[in-house]
Order: C-alpha cells, then sequence, then structure tokens
C-alpha cells in the first residue's frame, strides 16, 4: 500500500487485479485482445476504473462460430450433465462474492449491502435453471390407430443476450442460466456503462463450461450490440433495456426474423388504499423503489404512487421522513444506504427529469439534488414529489431513478383510469386489506406483474415480464427455459409395415 492509497483503492485495486487485461475479450473459451477500447468509469469518483474493448462485427463472427462448434456437444449431454455443470458455476459465484460485490459497488455504484441481494438473486436463478433443466420434454397427441404423433423441443443454437446498465451481475448469472439449461450457446453483451462483473463471470465459467459455450463483449450499443443483433448465426434474442432500443432490436431481428424477447422498462404505479396500516405501505414503497440496490434504477420500482386522500397526508409524511434519512454515499462503505447514479449522462437525464417535474409544478417534499458534503461522484438525493398530475412527464415516463411522484385518489373508477394512462405495463403494487377491491385491480390494470400488499418481492419460478410498451415475453420461469427452444412435431404412422 503506498502513502496516499486509502483502503478503498486497495479493495477495487484488489479486485481490478484479478479481471484479465483490459481490453479483453472472452471469446472461444480465451481472451482475447480487442481493435478498439472505451473507459469504464467510478460513478462514486468520477475516475476511469480501467478500459475495455468495444467488440467489433468480427468479434461477433468469431464469437458465433465458436458457439455454434460448442453447442452441438452441449446440446447432446444429458440434463443432469449441463445441470451439474451450471451447479458447478453457481459454486464458483458463491465464492466470488467479496471480487464481484467490490467490482459491482465501483463500476455500477450498487452499496455491498444490496449486493447481497443482487448476488443471491443471480445465484438462484443459476440453481432454478439447473433443477429445470429435465423440463426440456414435448407433448404427445392421442392417436387412434396407435401412431405417434408427438413434439420434441430442440435448443436454438446460439441465444445473444443483452443486458442493462442497472443489475448487471444478476442480470449476466440470470441471463445465461437459461439458455445454457436449454442446451443452447450464449453470446452476452453487457452493458458499456457496467462491463466488469460480466467479464468476472466469464473468468469464472473458465474450466467450467466449455469453451466457447460462453462468448462475454463488451462494447457499445451501435457497433457491438446491433452487431449481436444482426447476426445471422444468432436466432434468438433475449434483450433488456429501454423501449428506444427495443425497437432498433425488433428492426434488426426483422430481417432474419429473429426469435425476439423484450424485457423493457415501466411506470409502475402503487396504489394506497385508506384502510392500510400507512407506516408498512410506506416502509414496502421504499423496499420496492429498490433504492438502497440500485438506487431507484430498476424496472420494477413503484414511481407512481396513488394514496387515497383519507391517508395522503400521513403517507407523505412517513414516506418523506424515511426517505430523507436514507444516508447518500460511497458504496463501498457498509454505512451507506445509496450509492450515486450508475453514469454521469444518467444522473443528468434523471437532475433534469427532476427540473421539469418541478417547473410543470409538482411539489418537491424532500431531495432533488446532490447531497450536501457530497462534491463529487454522480449523486443524487432520494427524492419525492407529491402533487403530481397526469399531465405531468413525470406522471407519465420512466425517470429511471430515486424519484417517487405521489398522486390523490378517491374514486376507484377515476383510479384505474389513470393508472392505465400511461403507455406501460411493467408491474403494479395495491395495499388494501379488502381483497375483492384488490382482486378488482388485479383484473384491471394493465401490467404483467402484480403484488397485493407486495414489497416489490420476485419469487424464482414466477414469470416477470410486461404488457404494452413494456415488453414482450415472460422470463425467470419455465416458459424462459422453453424459450430457448423451438418445437418439432413428428408424426409415426402405425399403419407401415403392419
Ligand atoms: P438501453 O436500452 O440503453 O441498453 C440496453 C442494452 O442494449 C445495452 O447493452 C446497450 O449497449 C444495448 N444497445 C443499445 N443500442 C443497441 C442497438 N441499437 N442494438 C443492440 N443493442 C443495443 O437500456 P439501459 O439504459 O441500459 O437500461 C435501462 C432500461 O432497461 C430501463 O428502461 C429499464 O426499465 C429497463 N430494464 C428492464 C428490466 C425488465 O426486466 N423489464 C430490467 C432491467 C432494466
Amino acid at each position: 500500500m503506498t502513502a496516499v492509497e486509502t483502503a478503498r483503492d486497495v479493495r477495487v485495486r484488489t479486485a481490478l487485479s484479478t479481471l484479465p487485461p483490459p481490453g479483453s475479450l472472452f471469446i472461444g473459451g480465451k481472451w482475447t485482445e480487442g481493435a478498439t477500447l472505451m473507459p469504464t468509469i467510478d460513478p462514486t469518483t468520477e475516475e476511469p476504473l480501467t478500459d475495455v474493448a468495444k467488440a467489433g462485427p468480427e468479434d461477433v463472427d468469431r464469437a458465433v462460430e465458436h458457439a455454434h462448434v460448442a453447442q452441438k456437444d452441449w446440446r447432446r449431454r444429458s440434463w443432469q450433465e449441463r445441470a451439474t455443470v451450471l451447479e458447478e458455476l453457481a459454486r464458483a459465484v458463491e465464492a466470488d462474492t467479496e471480487t464481484l460485490s467490490v467490482l459491482e459497488a465501483c463500476d455500477v455504484g450498487i452499496p455491498v449491502s444490496g449486493m447481497r441481494t443482487e448476488l443471491a438473486n443471480g445465484l438462484a436463478r443459476l440453481k432454478y435453471f439447473a433443477g429445470l433443466a429435465s423440463e426440456i420434454k414435448g407433448d404427445s397427441v392421442q392417436t387412434a390407430d396407435g401412431s405417434l404423433h408427438l413434439t420434441v423441443r430442440y435448443p436454438y443454437p446460439v441465444v445473444g443476450r443483452l443486458l442493462p446498465f442497472n443489475h448487471p451481475f444478476q442480470g449476466a448469472a440470470g441471463g445465461v442460466a437459461g439458455p445454457l439449461a436449454a442446451g443452447c450457446a450464449v453470446v452476452l453483451k453487457p452493458s458499456d456503462h457496467t462491463p466488469l462483473s460480466a467479464l468476472r463471470l466469464a473468468q469464472l465459467s473458465e474450466g467450467i463450461l466449455p469453451p466457447g459455450l460462453l462468448s462475454v463483449l463488451t462494447g457499445d450499443g451501435a457497433t457491438t450490440g446491433s452487431a449481436v443483433v444482426r447476426h445471422p448465426g444468432i436466432p434468438r434474442i433475449a434483450f433488456t433495456g429501454g423501449v428506444h432500443t427495443a425497437r432498433h432490436v425488433l428492426r434488426d431481428g426483422a430481417e432474419q426474423i429473429k426469435d425476439v424477447s423484450l424485457e423493457l422498462g415501466g411506470k409502475n404505479p402503487m396504489i394506497i388504499f385508506p384502510d392500510v396500516d400507512v407506516a408498512a405501505a410506506v416502509s414496502a414503497c421504499v423496499a420496492a423503489m429498490n433504492f438502497t440496490r440500485v438506487q431507484g434504477q430498476s424496472c420494477g420500482s413503484p414511481s407512481r404512487v396513488f394514496v387515497h386522500d383519507d391517508v395522503h397526508d400521513e403517507f407523505v409524511s412517513r414516506l418523506t421522513e424515511t426517505v430523507a434519512a436514507m444516508r447518500v454515499g460511497d458504496p463501498l462503505s457498509t454505512e451507506t444506504a445509496m450509492g450515486p447514479l450508475a453514469y454521469a449522462a444518467h444522473r443528468d437525464k434523471v437532475a433534469r427529469d427532476i427540473a421539469t417535474a418541478v417547473a410543470e409544478g409538482a411539489r418537491l417534499v424532500t431531495g432533488g439534488g446532490r447531497p450536501v458534503g457530497v462534491d463529487r461522484g454522480y449523486f443524487l438525493e432520494a427524492t419525492v414529489f407529491d402533487g403530481v398530475e397526469s399531465g405531468m412527464r413525470l406522471a407519465q415516463e420512466e425517470v429511471f431513478g430515486p424519484v417517487i411522484g405521489v398522486m390523490r385518489w378517491n374514486d376507484i373508477d377515476d383510479l384505474v383510469e389513470r393508472v392505465n394512462e400511461v403507455p406501460y405495463g411493467l408491474t403494479a403494487n395495491i395495499w388494501t386489506g379488502q381483497i375483492g377491491q384488490a382482486l378488482r385491480l388485479v383484473g384491471e390494470i394493465d401490467a404483467g406483474y402484480v403484488w397485493v400488499n407486495g414489497r416489490g418481492q420476485r419469487p424464482t419460478g414466477l414469470p416477470f415480464g410486461g404488457v404494452k410498451l413494456s415488453g414482450l415475453g415472460r422470463e425467470n420461469n419455465l416458459g424462459e427455459l422453453l424459450s430457448y427452444t423451438q418445437e418439432k412435431s413428428v408424426v409415426v404412422d402405425a399403419s407401415i409395415g403392419i
């Protein structure tokens, strides 16, 4: 340790030293040098951490070539063998908690406390899909003459998995688990802003996954992402990200009629009835916002909170108190509740959304700026607006940051109309003890995932995904596993040879 090096510097340096040389791409089970580099920045210090490669079309070509070769053997392995390999990968991840937590803290800003949940979720999906590997099976249809009419499932050879910036490791580990269990090879493209933990996952996979089965190609969207989506050797694209990018992905995939699934954004409502325990509802709202895991940069966050007139004042006052007490700081400190936003342009975008909300007349009740005493890093305070109205941008567009907008309600038909007036439909959370009212709303709200008295939990095995602009397809369940396969119908005629 040099004189000027802090304990934080040492932890970060140690974690970075585990990674392959700067600019490396993981292709064919080997680390190769990318031709073009781009930096990745620590959002706490605003300092560059290291350089990563910007993979080009020729790198994608090589990754796909290796993927096809590796998959030919992988798909012929028994499901038990594939499950055993995934379980081994899960054990390697479990043993790497310190490095992964530090990488995610310095590359993304996820507090080490929040990383426990992120890692647990990634691991849960690796183990879940390992356990589901036996479920790649078809159906049979009854026949009168003894013929066999049946379906067999075959894995897509290669899945292109594109990740957003907010849950990088959870998304990488969880995102490769299903395709690998199904018998596919994967070309993984992490976010340009938060690529390090995917590189670490590739390292952990060495000696466990057959060479070429998993490639990790860092890079930006326009060069690397687009080359993955356009590549004719990748028939199945699993994309998580924004609506704007999803349109590009659909258009680029259309040329080859690719099978594309889309996990996109939301403007998620939380609905508070007057009969609730307000303290419990506030605590659930704060938990579901994921302030302390990813600074509210979470697709399922309840960023529109509809509070009944009767409990509005108490709700806003308790919410304000809880949110204002949240300690913002270095994600590597165990005392930190909320870290910085992931990168500068995103912090600036969220700050602009806050300014627009103020200009449009929403009442800022807490937060809204840089935390006092913090003079560097992409930090923003946890923020609550009250008096948000339907026409405001804050009521319509995803902020994807630590910002809640409170809206009032007192008529349930009007409430349903306002809840459904946005173009998204990802999650909804209904807080009430009146089960009949809750069930009515479950039926009427446009959302792919609804909690009744929930806290934002996402139990493994329950499908997650959206309606309207929030996406196409479901993940985290058997359906996701099967989505990496295609059915072939087989007719075996019993009348021949009798
Ligand atoms: P983004 O759309 O900017 O980027 C997602 C990925 O696509 C990145 O890897 C990016 O490099 C790549 N990309 C960009 N342009 C591309 C192109 N033309 N072709 C191919 N790939 C391209 O998303 P983001 O800002 O990283 O993530 C935030 C968004 O993701 C939010 O809207 C959030 O709600 C959503 N999200 C949804 C879920 C879900 O499960 N529904 C989960 C996490 C995040």
